[in-house]
């Protein structure tokens, strides 16, 4: 499938986001324990570069987790690979993901862990698609906004490549491949 690559948010912008996020994070919980949940894969990055900014008492964890779309009848399956949580009874999580698309994905991730016992199960996202969601439910830190377009880069992946592009860029598709119907 032939496509191109927009740069859509430049490294310094989205350096400067994350320091907004960890300001709003530090305003929320102060000096309080904080245990980061990161969604595998496409937050490592935005995890590496948030949690260097974070001041508080801090355990960091991921895990593996994606949502099955089911037909329109059939609810939608998460599968999450837990093990490498540690006990959660009582803490005050914070999950980290890439892109808040259907919010499908983080919506079941943040129910399982409330399932584990955690106190408190807030969400950060890097990045947020406009008119996408499908949940009646908003993350607690956005990043940024983006319009409606697949993207890559800064832990973004398309048919996995691209992530470990340093900004954010659209994938152009190109309109006269009939081969091109998009990723989604
Ligand atoms: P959801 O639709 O909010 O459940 O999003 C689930 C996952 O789809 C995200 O965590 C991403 O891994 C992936 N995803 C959604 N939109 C994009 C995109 O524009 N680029 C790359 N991955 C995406
Ligand atoms: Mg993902």
């Amino acid at each position: 499938m032939n496509y191109r690559l927009e740069p859509l948010l430049k490294q310094e912008k989205l350096q400067q986001g994350i320091e907004r996020l960890a300001q709003e994070i530090t305003t929320k919980y102060g000096d309080q324990p904080l245990t980061i949940v990161g969604v595998l894969t496409g937050s490592v990055i935005f995890l590496a570069d948030l949690i260097r900014q974070l001041q508080m008492p801090l355990r960091v964890y991921v895990i593996q987790a994606s949502s099955y779309r089911g037909a329109a009848t059939t609810p939608d399956k998460l599968m999450m690979n837990s093990e490498l949580l540690p006990n959660l009874k009582g803490q005050q999580v914070l999950v980290l993901d890439d892109i808040f698309d259907t919010g499908l994905t983080l919506v079941q991730v943040r129910q399982r862990l409330q399932g584990l016992g955690a106190a408190e199960v807030a969400t950060a996202v890097l990045l947020r698609k406009l008119g996408r969601q499908q949940v009646d439910y908003l993350p607690d830190f956005i990043g940024f906004d983006i319009p409606d377009e697949f993207v890559v880069g800064y832990g973004l992946d398309y048919n996995d490549q691209h992530r470990h592009l340093p900004y954010v860029a659209a994938v152009k598709f190109d309109l006269d491949d009939p081969a091109s119907g998009g990723p989604l």
